[in-house]
């Protein structure tokens, strides 16, 4: 079979997942913005499970494994990390190769805290992060109708999928 429409750009979505427990304390991060709470989110690093699936989500778009591969939570380095240079380290790849990064867009499921009023901020901090426009980023947040762990308040998930755009290239396109 020939090559076929070598010319096109080559649009690749990545997704990312990501889950924290929380514990008792006095605030979370998420996406980039420190939210006051009851409770805080535990980890390695910062814990900021929307950062974390979207860095997922990008490294995805390449192929370049995943955020433990990149920042091994072994690594006393990361210890307290702030997420926002795992996401920008993602971006970073994306552009080596050439990559423009489209969209991206987060889900954050958790009972508490509320959402709604920090998402401009979250988009914001992420546009901010990952250097795109905001109108590239949307941020979502559902909780999880009190069933298991996540509606017993035991941890906050997120889901993340990014879309990138690369050049035309023939090196995977031979069929
Ligand atoms: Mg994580």
């Amino acid at each position: 079979m020939a090559r076929a429409r070598l010319d096109l750009p080559d649009i690749r979505t990545g997704n990312g997942y990501d889950v924290h427990r929380l514990a008792p304390g006095d605030h979370v991060w998420l996406c980039g913005v420190r939210i006051e709470h009851d409770r805080q989110l535990l980890g390695h690093s910062d814990a900021d499970v929307g950062l974390h699936a979207l860095t997922d989500a990008l490294l995805a778009t390449i192929a370049e494994g995943d955020i433990g591969s990149h920042f091994p939570p072994s690594d006393p380095q990361w210890k307290g990390a702030s997420s926002d240079r795992f996401l920008a380290h993602a971006a970073r790849l994306v552009r080596e190769v050439g990559g423009a990064i489209s969209h991206l867009d987060a889900t954050l499921i958790c009972e508490e805290p509320k959402v709604g009023p920090h998402r401009d901020a979250m988009r914001a901090r992420i546009a901010e992060i990952v250097g795109v426009d905001m109108r590239r980023v949307s941020v979502k947040a559902t909780t999880n109708e009190g069933i298991g762990f996540i509606g017993r308040g035991e941890g906050i998930s997120a889901i993340a999928t990014a879309t990138a755009i690369f050049p035309p290239s023939g090196e995977w396109q031979d069929g």
